[in-house]
């Protein structure tokens, strides 16, 4: 007989990146080494060979990739059984530096170009140093051509929408929409399982050979949707609940649904038909489990599968804790 399935944590998987820095440890307490370069931290992947494995508990040491071979009914909902791969990827990323500016196709595009699914994705940014910026989306009025005269000039900057983000900011980067994450900033992103990606400009900077790295302009081109225009972050409306809770839809999309809890007392979260992915973005809360409550430190990421149903959230004082879900 199988053992029930539990809230299930896993090992982070750690990306060293030209543009990374130190705040997965400093601020997220990832386990990292020395260096300056820790940029990706791969909190729930099933992609290639990146596949996140079960950390403590009764399934310790089983990946995710198992869990969706063999238990897809207990960890997906069986109305949403037939999936061969888990459709999310969540990560946070600490950008020391600017990331190149780009571009994520939609599914049809991503298989014509990239062998891979479309990527939508969105951030909650979780620290933000002063002067940091985040680009989503095309000034109005930018089209093909004014957007290929500036790369072609390497004047791309004046043409991207510019945000100051601030933490709690959350912004909905759907598939076709010209972006960069800037440096100095810290986010979560919950994004399709996809790594399909076109840079459009890097900031005129060389790589370590002395060379300006790839771009995809002809890629990105086919991809852009010139229609969308900036993108800002969400304004959520709040419900607040009569113990005082309070909870803010986020997103919603075709591919995940995000909800923030701002929770002073314990509070059940999840749902029996379909997982639920729960990260902590303020304070410490812990999730009740049959052998001892699961912390749920900052910058922490829990799987609820579908099978165990709402799951008791204690937060610890205060905490504000992000939900995620498939629609
Ligand atoms: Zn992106």
């Amino acid at each position: 007989m199988q053992a029930p399935l539990e809230p299930l944590a896993f090992t982070p998987i750690l990306r060293r990146l030209v543009w990374g820095g130190r705040r997965l440890g400093t601020l997220l307490g990832k386990p990292i080494g020395d260096g300056d370069d820790y940029a990706e931290s791969w909190e729930l992947a099933d992609y290639h060979d990146q596949v996140s494995v079960v950390r403590g508990g009764s399934h310790a040491g089983v990946s995710l990739r198992d869990l969706v071979r063999h238990r897809p009914a207990d960890l997906f909902g069986k109305a949403r059984a037939d999936q061969e791969q888990f459709p999310l990827l969540v990560k946070l990323l600490d950008a020391r530096e600017n990331l190149s500016v780009q571009v994520h196709p939609d599914d049809v595009l991503g298989r014509e170009l990239a062998n891979d699914r479309g990527k939508t994705e969105a951030w909650v940014v979780l620290d933000a140093e002063p002067g940091s910026a985040i680009y989503a989306g095309l000034k109005p009025g930018v089209d093909r051509e004014t957007l290929r005269r500036g790369i072609d000039s390497g004047q791309v900057e004046s043409l991207l929408h510019r945000i100051d983000p601030k933490p709690g900011d959350c912004l909905l980067i759907e598939a076709g929409t010209v972006h960069a994450l800037g440096g100095g900033v810290l986010v979560a992103e919950i994004q399709q399982m996809s790594d399909a990606t076109f840079r459009v400009f890097d900031w005129n900077r060389v790589g370590a050979d002395g060379k300006p790295r790839e771009l995809h302009v002809e890629k990105a081109m086919r991809c852009i949707d010139f229609d969308r225009g900036p993108v800002d972050p969400v304004v959520p409306t709040p419900l607040v609940l009569e113990n005082g809770d309070v909870r803010e839809p986020l997103v919603s999309c075709a591919y995940f649904e995000l909800e923030r809890w701002t929770l002073s007392a314990a509070t059940e979260i999840g749902r029996d038909d379909r997982f639920t992915i729960l990260m902590t973005l303020e304070g410490e809360a812990l999730v009740r489990a049959p052998r001892g409550d699961l912390p749920l430190r900052r910058g922490e990421t829990i799987l609820l599968p579908a099978s165990i149903g709402p799951t008791v959230v204690i937060p610890v004082g205060r905490a504000a804790v992000l939900a995620c879900q498939q629609p």
